[in-house]
């Protein structure tokens, strides 16, 4: 991903200093500036963006001949947010999404997932990891983000999710005798450690930035079992240790606490969801310094829609197991001062409100300024992008996002952000959308 950042400052930005045309010059004039979430802020400071990167901060209003102003003296500026966990490929409405699953094809859900990506962009969230859809899809969507034909966020993507055959990721769970034939596997479900291997250099191979796997059940899966562990130490080992061996980070799905310690044992760098837990589970995160993803949007919206009857009684039965004890375990985890990185899960709820996550970590305990820190600089360490986004500082992405008020007083004014500038292009402006030459 890095390398693909950067030949793409190489290649795609740089044809106009190559020809001797300046890069645009904008100044942003920040009442209040949170240059890293979780230290003081600065007062009356200016932001210098030359391209797509931040050239300098200043203190006072800049005036510099020639350049765009854009006037936050009233706002709150801070770093663009990152959501290290959603899913942008398809419908987010699950009973709509039943009722049209067959009836869709994949250029359907490129369109919705290019709807989701710019609905994730308008929110505030400038950088998404997306653990697991299609990888021609998802990857394609990135490449053309990337390359600035297209508006959306910069994306981090897993390719499909490594799974057991029957666990969280096997697309033929549920299905009926014809569909279940036709269902083509996607390399990406493996039995025994030979084989998982395997599927993670598929994926690989495949253009993921991240290996994704699935340690437990999965509340979303169609298929009956529960959420405890269902992958094998062993299989969750080498997944770990082949995914090392390409540089790719690893994101582990697990619910149940057996699962969740197992995968922690194996070296992964993150835990998704981590519902349940316990002491030995809180000692593996000091020990490794795992970061945990707590995504607590995701069992509120599935148990929600449960009721609603939008899912099978297999995924309504592991979404009750799963939404009592999602905010129980983060509580705890804030207390012992586990890492936590900011994720949504959002696909499983709706695009583009992924901030309402926010005010779920700090009614269980979190300060409004550590959950933003956990959105930008801690998010950013996870996906090992600290030297390019999390904060703002000279020779980073112009990443850049804003609020009326102090969101480090009432952290739900992040889910109205008024102002998004990503690489250095105004998305933003007074709330209102501006459309660029990606729209
Ligand atoms: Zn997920």
């Amino acid at each position: 991903m890095f390398k693909r950042l950067l030949a793409c400052t190489a290649l795609c930005a740089s044809p106009l200093v190559a020809q001797g045309v300046p890069e645009p010059v904008t100044v942003i004039h920040a009442g209040t500036l949170i240059v890293e979430p979780g230290t003081a802020p600065r007062r009356n400071a200016s932001v210098i963006v030359r391209g797509r990167t931040i050239s300098e901060v200043r203190d006072g209003f800049a005036d510099i001949p020639g350049a765009r102003v854009i006037d936050l003296r009233a706002a709150t500026v801070l770093p663009g947010m990152i959501d290290s966990h959603v899913h942008l490929r398809g419908l987010d409405d699950r009973l709509r999404a039943r009722l049209e699953e067959n009836q869709r094809d994949n250029e359907d859900n490129a369109y919705t997932a290019l709807s989701n990506a710019r609905k994730t962009l308008l929110a505030g969230f400038t950088t998404v990891r997306d653990l697991g859809g299609d990888p021609r899809l998802i990857l394609s969507l990135r490449d053309a983000i990337n390359a600035g034909e297209l508006a959306g966020p910069t994306i981090l993507g897993a390719a499909r999710s490594v799974s057991v055959s029957g666990g969280h990721g096997d697309a033929r769970n549920g299905a009926n005798r014809d569909l279940a034939t036709l269902i083509a596997p996607g390399g990406n479900t493996c039995n025994g450690a030979d084989d998982c291997r395997r599927a993670v250099r598929e994926q690989v191979g495949a253009g993921a930035d991240v290996i994704k796997f699935a340690a437990t059940g999965g509340v979303l899966s169609n298929v009956p079992g529960g959420l405890n562990q269902q992958m094998m130490d062993d299989e969750m080992r080498a997944v770990v240790e082949t995914a090392k061996m390409f540089g790719r980070k690893v994101a582990a799905h697990a619910h149940g606490v057996g699962g969740v310690n197992a995968a922690l044992r194996a070296g992964v760098d993150s835990i998704e969801h981590g519902t349940f837990t316990n002491e030995e589970s809180f000692r593996l995160y000091k020990q490794t310094g795992a970061y945990y993803v707590p995504t607590l949007l995701a069992p509120a919206a599935a148990l929600a829609d449960g009721v609603r009857g939008a899912l099978t009684p297999a995924q309504y039965e592991k979404a009750r197991a799963a939404a009592g004890n999602a905010e129980k375990s983060f509580a705890e985890a804030v207390r012992r001062g586990v890492k936590i990185a900011f994720g949504t899960d959002t696909g499983v709820s709706p695009h583009g409100r992924n901030a309402e996550e926010f005010a779920l970590m700090v009614k269980n305990g979190m300060t409004p300024a550590l959950a933003i820190r956990s959105a930008t600089v801690d998010a950013a360490e996870l996906l090992g992008l600290s030297a390019k986004i999390g904060t703002i500082v000279a020779g980073k992405d112009a990443d850049i996002i804003a609020v009326e008020g102090d969101p480090t007083q009432n952290v739900r004014l992040l889910e109205r952000v008024g102002f998004v500038m990503k690489s250095g292009r105004v998305h933003k402006l007074g709330g209102a959308r501006q459309l660029t030459n990606a729209d």
